[in-house]
């Protein structure tokens, strides 16, 4: 059993419907029994929450816009690929339900002036509740036996809105007890990605680009073979091949450092979907719906032996990095634990953390749109200290980013960190702060944003990994 999860650009358009039922067709003759799960179209889930955030501020433009919008869009697909008559009249009434209960919403926040994390849930879950029957019903006019579900029958969340997490338990029962009749019967199931329910059913969702944890969890659940991430590049690659032209395809790849080159800003998976996976040791693949023969990367637990030590690099942009310094800070206890408590009071994410041996300053790194609400928090915890200036500031530095180099076998591995800088001496790149993760499978740096593109491109160049080596 496996379960297939296609993005938004791989049910972007007509055309990429029609790529996804061949790939769909055949997985399915190979393996009798495959779970679908699909993201909203391309974009449609940007439209939803930029409307609805526009109608708490009184606009109504945008929503009425992204009804006829969608609209528009979905029955493009379903007038150019479902041929029978019947099945497009119920799409074109489901297209209408669902349209006109967003635009209920919409109006209902603007009446009342004000978004909440639960309502913009129930909004930003349209896209994949419009894409998941339009799939069913495309498969369905490939001649493949499909169904539409709707994932908040399936995996039950916590109420964290926006950025909601499974319990395990409800879900795997929930998902058996549904789908494993229609897998035993031969009908491919097409869940809608991103969204669940809380026990109450309430809707949730699991974060933005969350549909690749949908998979991840109904996988765990259904304990499947394998799960397949169609997306549009050739899987996990060396570098961003925008970047870095010479940057190729990483066949296999471990959990661990997977999860690291997510974290650290590489798009192609989300970071959550790991651990579902890692538990119940379940293969994970990155393929491309628009070059479905390429073997894209393979995510396991051991991958096979490679000569590289640094596998990929990855870039996250729009940070800010925090000072908190003073030559009185060596005598303030706590400093440290104070620090991270008023930044979790900002309700921010630390990716990186450096403090200087000396003590006199610790760094930290979050994201650009939290620095206002961290530095404020940092006063105002430290206010005493500042004004008996033990602690000289809390200076926060915009306009940086974090390359992070990835790869296991640099633990242990000597000499890793000289050829890092010896690339980036040589091309005269300054490095602001350096951490190495625990896990010891990555390095960071923080550098300046205009130093980012060359310092990826040299340190790419400096580990070789444009070449194959031995890897395939
Ligand atoms: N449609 C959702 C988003 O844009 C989920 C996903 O695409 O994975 O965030
Ligand atoms: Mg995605």
């Amino acid at each position: 059993m496996r379960i297939l999860k296609f993005g938004g650009t791989s049910v972007g358009s007509a055309d990429a419907f029609a790529q996804v039922a061949k790939i769909v067709a055949t997985a399915h003759q190979q393996d009798g029994q495959v779970v679908v799960v699909t993201s909203a179209m391309s974009g449609v889930t940007d439209i939803l929450i930029n409307a609805a955030k526009a109608a708490a501020a009184g606009d109504r433009r945008p929503y009425r816009e992204a009804r006829d919008e969608l609209m528009a869009r979905h029955q493009m697909v379903a007038g150019q690929l479902v041929s029978d008559g019947v099945e497009r009249a119920a799409l074109g009434r489901l297209f209408e339900a669902r349209l006109a209960a967003f635009e209920r919403l919409c109006r209902s926040v603007e009446v009342l002036g004000e978004l909440t994390a639960r309502g913009l849930d129930v909004i930003s879950g349209t896209g994949e509740r419009l894409a998941a029957p339009l799939l069913a019903a495309v498969l369905r006019a490939h001649g493949v036996a499909a169904e539409w579900v709707d994932a908040s029958e399936l995996i039950v969340t916590t109420n964290v809105f926006g950025n909601a997490d499974p319990i395990i338990e409800p879900t795997t029962e929930h998902a058996r007890r549904r789908l494993s009749p229609l897998l035993q019967g031969g009908v491919v199931p097409v869940v809608t990605g991103f969204v669940g329910a809380t026990a109450d059913g309430i809707s949730t969702t699991l974060g933005r680009g969350g549909s690749d944890y949908s998979a991840a969890i109904l996988g765990a659940a259904l304990n499947a073979d394998e799960v397949q991430i169609w997306t549009d590049v050739n899987g996990i690659m060396t570098a961003d091949p925008r970047i870095v032209p010479a940057a190729r395809t990483i066949p296999e790849i471990s959990y661990i450092e997977a999860a690291e080159l997510a974290f650290y800003g590489a798009k192609v998976l989300h970071p959550k979907t790991i651990l579902p996976s890692v538990e119940r040791g379940i293969a994970l693949r990155v393929l491309n719906t628009f070059d479905p023969d390429h073997a894209g990367t393979l995510i396991v637990k051991e991958p096979k032996p490679s000569k590289d030590v640094a596998k990929a690099i990855s870039v996250i942009k729009g940070l800010t990095m925090v000072t908190v310094e003073g030559r009185g800070m060596l005598g303030v206890p706590g400093i440290a634990a104070r620090t991270f408590t008023a930044v979790a009071r900002a309700n921010a994410n630390v990716l990186m953390i450096s403090q200087s041996s000396s003590e006199q300053s610790i760094s930290f790194v979050i994201r650009e749109g939290e620095r206002d609400a961290v530095v404020g928090q940092l006063q105002a915890e430290m206010a005493q200290e500042l004004a008996s200036r033990h602690i000289d500031q809390v200076r926060p530095l915009d306009g940086i980013v974090i390359v992070a180099i990835v790869g296991a076998a640099m633990k242990g591995t000597p000499g890793i960190a000289a050829r890092i800088f010896g690339a980036l001496g040589d091309a005269e790149i300054n490095v602001i702060a350096i951490a190495q993760g625990s896990s010891e499978c990555n390095i960071s740096l923080v550098l300046a944003r205009g130093d980012a593109d060359e310092a990826v491109r040299k340190i790419h160049d400096a580990f070789r990994l444009n070449e194959a080596n031995g890897q395939n």
